[in-house]
């Protein structure tokens, strides 16, 4: 993520983060040319979803931590929403081990059925009947999806 300014076309630098402790997360960014600042702030749901990303503000990962009791509370969305159908043709079923799915809690819920599917069919070109978090890290690399 990085801002830029529109009248110098310079990349503005980081300046300072602020975690209330709400869940909202507030970042000023400067432009080294003109001095103008910008400022960012994200909602609970956003910060979560920048967190669980893994994306990097000012250099530091965002601490997951505070954010645990948020994640829970929004995290009843239907798992289900993109949940596999066994396939006509006779394709094969991946299964998922209970730590995979432990992982996977820990995506958001409005992202999670797109991320599960992602995982499933990534086991499937494999010939992978199991998703276990080992495969889900081989995807992640192979994939490009760190973070995810
Ligand atoms: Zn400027």
């Amino acid at each position: 993520m990085k801002f830029l300014c529109v009248d110098c076309d310079e990349q503005m630098i980081f300046e300072e983060r602020q975690l209330p402790g709400d869940g909202t997360l507030a970042a000023v960014f400067r432009c080294p040319a003109c001095a103008r600042m910008t400022a960012m702030l994200t909602n609970p749901m956003e910060t979560q979803l920048v967190s669980s990303l893994g994306v990097k503000v000012g250099g530091r990962t965002v601490p997951e931590e505070p954010f645990e009791g948020i994640r829970s509370g929004v995290a009843s969305g239907r798992d289900d929403a993109f949940e596999e159908t066994a396939h006509p043709d006779g394709t094969q079923r991946v299964t998922w081990s209970v730590d995979a799915i432990d992982r996977l809690g820990n995506v958001p819920s409005f992202v999670r059925g797109m991320v599960k599917k992602i995982y499933s069919e990534y086991a499937k070109e494999r010939g992978i009947t199991d998703i276990t978090p080992e495969v889900m890290d081989r995807a992640r690399t192979d994939l490009g999806l760190e973070g995810m």
